[in-house]
């Protein structure tokens, strides 16, 4: 696992083993105990796509027809949080909803790339919360300020590298309070990691670091202040936060 980290006054990506992170900034090996560390989000992109509507058993539970082609819409940077970190509820909606999602991290700067060759520009993949303000989404009809508020991107709390971690068919959950709410598999996708890649890239250039994140499974529900909220997917890692 790869991870970001800040120690004093220094930010740096490491390894993480067994509880212990090594990182190799400016040719030096320095090596730390986890919980000496800060733990940051793993990625600092320069935007957040998203896919709405991507899982077979989400769009049966909505009664929404199977989508032709992916529905994206953009989270800006100012919505990540880290793991541990806090999801702020906002003052002006009364419904805000989790949504557990593989996140892709882009690791090469890439335009128009074939489904066949994604494996070029995926340097791994976290665990994501799509948080809504659910109210808002419907009020609004677009979904920019319901999906857009500061902290509505936790992410992490590290990112599995590619070249160890197979993302398709892997089990994706999520708990409130300890509580399961959500608890599918990646294999429930519509539109898989490459055909996302290609057809996202077809739009727009991806820079290294973005986040793609592919979509939620069913059993979307209400969070309130004082839950604990987590995302885990098998063979990445457990990302947690509270909401207050
Ligand atoms: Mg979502």
């Amino acid at each position: 696992m790869i991870g970001r980290f800040k120690h004093g006054d220094e930010i740096f990506y490491g390894n993480v083993h067994d509880g212990r992170v090594s990182s190799f900034e400016n040719g030096d090996i320095s090596s730390f105990e986890l919980s000496q560390l800060e733990i940051l989000p793993p990625t600092v992109p320069s935007k957040i796509v998203c896919v709405g509507l991507n899982y077979m058993d989400h769009a049966r539970e909505l009664g929404m027809p199977i989508p032709d082609e992916p529905v994206l819409f953009i989270k800006p940077p100012s919505t990540v949080v880290e793991h541990g970190g806090r999801i702020v509820y906002p003052d002006c909606s009364h419904r805000v909803d989790y949504e557990a999602e593989l996140a892709v991290v882009i690791g090469k700067r890439c335009k128009n790339i074939d489904a066949l060759r994604v494996d070029d520009v995926i340097a791994g993949y976290t665990c994501f919360n799509d948080v809504t303000a659910r109210d808002l989404q419907q009020r609004d009809g677009q979904w920019t300020r319901a999906k857009s508020f500061d902290t509505f991107a936790p992410m992490g709390p590290f990112i599995a590298p590619a070249e160890e971690f197979c993302p398709d068919d892997v089990r994706i959950r999520s708990r409130v309070n300890r509580e399961i709410k959500q608890d599918s598999s990646t294999s429930n996708l519509i539109f898989d990691i490459p055909y996302l890649i290609e057809f996202i890239s077809s739009i727009m250039t991806l820079e290294v670091g973005d986040v793609i994140a592919t979509g939620t499974p069913s059993g979307v529900g209400e969070l309130q202040r004082g839950d604990v909220v987590e995302i885990e997917i098998e063979g990445i890692g457990n990302l947690m936060n509270e909401v207050v």
